[in-house]
């Protein structure tokens, strides 16, 4: 049997590598002209060890299980080199300190408390409670590079700078000719309701916004940390190992915009009206004054998707949705990065139905 992977982001990569583990012959189609460029290198780059989520205990479960494993399995694509603290603003924070102790007391996520001369870098009028954490980064040139290399061992058929346009029963039509295929997945993250559009199936209730992660020199004083400051309308500072700067995120200030999609795909989004870097930085040294020494170089612009839930629970699941439509058509897309873990089973479940 053969199997069609749209898009060579993180997840198509990993999918196209469990089908070939299971016997399937494998194409992978990506519009870009190598993998790993949009929302997979896009993006701020943390392994998510569970604690983002004290508002979704089933997503930081999920994180705590998966954490480990992805560390291991990438351990040349992650960066440990640096303390990550996790603060709790005293005023605008969903969580306060102790509901946040006992949330990852919950998941089995590890707390310490940061030294004295780390807690002395926030405002303490701002912040309730400094914790340290395991929490690290990966580099996703690194990752690309590892995805590339296992891809050719597991000899899936690549073909980049190659934009798929619709799929039908049993194929797919690209811009280069059509492949046929028993099963087509649609992994294209954000671009899922394109195709399904263009395939005549109904579209899928996604959110998207158009997001802006900060590339910065951090200060001296944050340099090999990184802090993230819960839960509410604050920032997050984090190495970002594939360009050897930080990122730096806001959750007021990196979304331009949002839209959700319910019955048709809304098309790309216009371009930013410009960096909102300034008021990232300025709203930053609120809680942390010595951000005023930091110096912003560039920023990343990508479209950020989830499901609309996500937009009141914060969970992110994984989504795999066969098409009703079009049999052998199936969508997938992983909220987070370590949510690639998740797939093997959906995968299982799907072939096995289908014996
Ligand atoms: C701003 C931002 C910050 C984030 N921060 C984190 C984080 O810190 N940690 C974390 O775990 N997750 C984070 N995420 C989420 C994470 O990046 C995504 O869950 C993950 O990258 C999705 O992988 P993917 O392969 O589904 O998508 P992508 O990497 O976007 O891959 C989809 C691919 O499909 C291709 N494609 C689209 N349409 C077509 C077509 N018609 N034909 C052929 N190819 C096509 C695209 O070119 C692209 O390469 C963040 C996301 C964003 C946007």
């Amino acid at each position: 049997m053969a199997a069609v992977v749209i898009g060579g982001g993180f997840f198509g990569c990993s999918l196209a590598l469990a089908l070939r583990a299971r016997g399937e012959r494998v194409t992978l189609v990506e519009r870009e002209a190598d993998l790993l460029l949009r929302a997979s290198a896009n993006n701020q780059a943390r392994v998510h060890g569970g604690y983002h989520y004290p508002r979704s205990i089933l997503t930081g479960l999920r994180s705590r299980l998966n954490y480990p494993r992805f560390v291991a399995e990438f351990a040349s694509c992650i960066d440990r080199s640096f303390h990550h603290y996790y603060a709790v603003a005293h005023r605008q924070s969903h969580v306060t300190a102790r509901q946040f102790e006992t949330f990852c007391q919950r998941i089995g996520a590890r707390l310490s408390p940061a030294p004295a001369e780390v807690r002395a870098w926030f405002d303490a009028e701002m912040i309730e409670r400094v914790y340290e954490v395991e929490e690290h980064a990966f580099d996703a040139d690194l990752l690309r590079a590892a995805m590339r290399e296992r891809l050719q061992e597991a000899r899936v058929d690549l073909q980049l700078a190659t934009r798929a346009m619709r799929a039908a029963p049993g194929e797919l039509h690209t811009d280069r000719g059509v492949l046929r295929a028993r099963w087509i997945f649609n992994c294209t993250y954000s671009a899922v309701n394109e195709l399904l559009a263009a395939s005549g199936a109904r579209c899928l209730p996604l959110r998207h916004e158009l997001a802006e992660v900060a590339l910065i020199e951090p200060p001296p004083a944050l340099r090999g940390c990184a802090v993230t400051v819960m839960c509410g309308p604050f920032f997050s500072l984090m190495p970002f190992p594939a360009q050897r700067l930080y990122s730096l995120t806001h959750v007021r200030y990196t979304p331009h915009f949002a839209w959700e999609e319910r019955t048709a795909p809304a098309g790309p989004p216009p371009p930013p009206s410009g960096s909102r870097a300034a008021h990232m930085l300025k709203d930053a040294q609120r809680y942390v004054p010595a951000m005023s020494m930091a110096r912003h170089v560039r920023s990343l612009f990508e479209v950020k998707t989830v499901l609309p839930q996500s937009e009141h629970d914060d969970s992110r699941p994984i989504l795999f949705k066969p098409c009703a439509e079009l049999p052998g058509l199936v969508s997938v897309m992983g909220g987070k990065i370590d949510n690639v873990y998740d797939l093997p089973r959906e995968l299982d479940g799907l072939l096995s139905e289908a014996a």
